[in-house]
């Protein structure tokens, strides 16, 4: 793990790349932050989480971090060791974390909860929707911290790296520690509601768009061409042939739209 900070004094505020060692767009974002070294308002810790699993190009080295957290010390693996060092070093901080997906090119925000912070801060960020996962929080990073995780793209794409980028400057602006002002937008709300499991097989087909509602009766994706129907309307999030082993994605419902008050002038 690397942690530095911009500007002095004990952060409240992280940003965090890297959970993820094949998801190179977040780490990008804080080289970059680290080679400009803007004068900030606010101290900000900045973290490249999974460093071992980055350097072998892979998603982790012994289990997935982000079903890992709270970890502990002593564990056996190495996530549930950086688990532990990661909450620690995240101690009191509002934490930024970027990830990026093989489902959605559009980046988006996912939450634990649409706290009072998720509400002031994510419809300040360039993302089309926000996602409430907190039937599905077990293990993930912000089960432990105060976290907004953002999706920048989709995986290894240099859109995602400019996303990452973008997103965490309007983080760090909508935080204050960055100077400016930041764009408010009308924010559509998805909760997960349940796992899309996918059957062991060679091919698989999505054949339905994530965020976009798919009606009862509609076949939305194929094992080995074998067609699975909606048995209810619902809204596809996180979902792809080919992005997890055992599952296509998840079904969400929309909750709500957090509209921004329209520009003063
Ligand atoms: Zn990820």
């Amino acid at each position: 793990m690397r942690v530095a900070q911009l500007g002095s004094g004990t952060p409240e505020i992280a940003v965090v790349a890297g959970v993820h060692g094949d998801e190179p767009c977040g780490v990008r974002a804080v080289e970059r932050l680290l080679d400009e070294r803007p004068a900030v308002k606010r101290p900000v810790k900045l973290v490249v989480a999974n460093e071992k699993a980055l350097e072998r190009r892979v998603r982790f080295i012994d289990e997935d971090l982000n079903r890992t957290f709270p970890g502990e010390p002593n564990a056996k693996t190495h996530e549930g060791q950086l688990a532990h060092d990661l909450v620690s070093e995240l101690e009191g901080c509002l934490t930024f974390s970027m990830h990026s997906t093989q489902s959605h090119a559009d980046p988006f925000a996912i939450v634990n909860g649409v706290s009072e912070t998720a509400k002031a801060i994510v419809p300040q960020l360039p993302v089309t929707a926000m996602v409430e996962t907190s039937n599905f929080a077990e293990g993930r990073l912000f089960s432990t911290v105060d976290t907004v995780e953002v999706e920048c793209g989709l995986q290894g794409s240099e859109t995602a790296a400019e996303n990452a980028d973008r997103l965490t400057r309007a983080f760090l602006t909508a935080v204050d520690a960055l100077p400016g002002d930041t764009v408010r937008r009308d924010l559509p709300v998805y909760r997960l509601t349940d796992v899309i499991d996918k059957e062991q097989a060679d091919t698989y087909e999505v054949f339905v768009d994530n965020f976009t509602e798919v009606e009862a009766g509609a076949p939305f994706a194929a094992a080995d061409g074998q067609k699975q129907i909606a048995d209810e309307s619902f809204y596809p999030v996180l979902m792809s042939p080919n992005g997890y082993r055992n599952v296509f994605g998840y079904t969400a419902e929309k909750v709500d739209v957090i509209e921004s008050p329209p520009a003063a002038d």
